[in-house]
């Protein structure tokens, strides 16, 4: 298939039917890649797989699409990839974090208060288009689900008992290694208050991990530290056994 333009619809995807595409998809479509009525792009939901479609029409206001074949079951993705939380940063270092977090395959984002990072708030709805982007441009089936800023004590409170959760803290000896489902926690720029590492000590759930030895930029360790956690085994997502009967 020729066509890598993909699009996230927020409607159900089936053959034959018409959906919607909104003002700025249809700009880009028309004015950013030139394209018209009768080419094809592809398009994902989060839940119906990804699926052919040919425009029909374009117009300042939106567009509609029509779909054709689906070219990718949902089972493809795994269902639920790790949870990244992350000490908020400043604005453009925040917006990378959720990009490279989509494109790793993060499930969740979630910003967090903590002692010695930004402080405030972070408009979800324009880091939900960057997420949204970065599903498009990386042939994701989903969308993460990303999280309004928490406190650290409301994040460690609330963060379930069953899943392993690392977090990174730089000068410590050895590795990081596969954390199957669980979840990561990167510090901010100015690093966890030593009143913060005592504090999550005492959770069982919670375990140190290196990320080397040398002292990385946060938005640096999210992305070497996502990397080092999904480095196991998948999980048992379509695995063929090479030596049936
Ligand atoms: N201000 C701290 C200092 O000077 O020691 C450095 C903080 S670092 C820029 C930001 C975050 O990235 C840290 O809180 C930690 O979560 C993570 N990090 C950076 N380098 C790391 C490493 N080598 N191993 C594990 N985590 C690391």
């Amino acid at each position: 298939m020729a066509t890598s333009i993909r699009l996230f619809i927020d409607a159900e995807l089936a053959a034959g039917r018409a959906v919607p595409a909104s003002a700025e998809q249809a700009h880009y479509l028309a004015h950013v890649l030139r394209r018209g009525p009768g080419e094809t792009v592809l398009l994902f939901n989060g839940a119906d797989g990804e699926w052919t479609a040919s425009i029909a029409q374009l117009g300042r206001r939106g567009g509609g699409l029509l779909v054709g074949e689906r070219t990718r079951a949902q089972a493809e993705e795994p269902a639920d990839g790790p949870w990244l939380a992350f000490g908020l940063l400043k604005r453009d270092a925040t917006d990378l974090v959720v990009q490279k977090a989509t494109e790793l395959g993060a499930s969740r984002i979630l910003p967090v208060l903590t002692a010695h990072g930004q402080a405030g708030r972070v408009n979800l709805a324009r880091l939900e288009a960057i997420a949204r982007e970065a599903a498009e441009q990386c042939e994701r089936l989903s969308l993460p689900r990303i999280d309004p800023p928490v406190s650290l004590p409301a994040l460690l409170a609330n963060w379930p008992a069953g899943r392993r959760l690392a977090v990174a803290v730089e000068r410590r000896a050895g590795l990081a290694g596969p954390a199957g489902q669980g979840g990561l926690l990167v510090g901010p720029e100015g690093g966890f208050s030593a009143a913060e590492l005592d504090a999550m000590a005492r959770h069982a759930f919670l375990e140190e991990v290196s990320l080397g030895p040398r002292i990385l930029r946060a938005e640096t360790a999210v992305i070497a530290g996502l990397a080092l956690i999904q480095s196991g085994p998948p999980a048992t997502l379509n695995r063929v056994d090479p030596h049936p009967g």
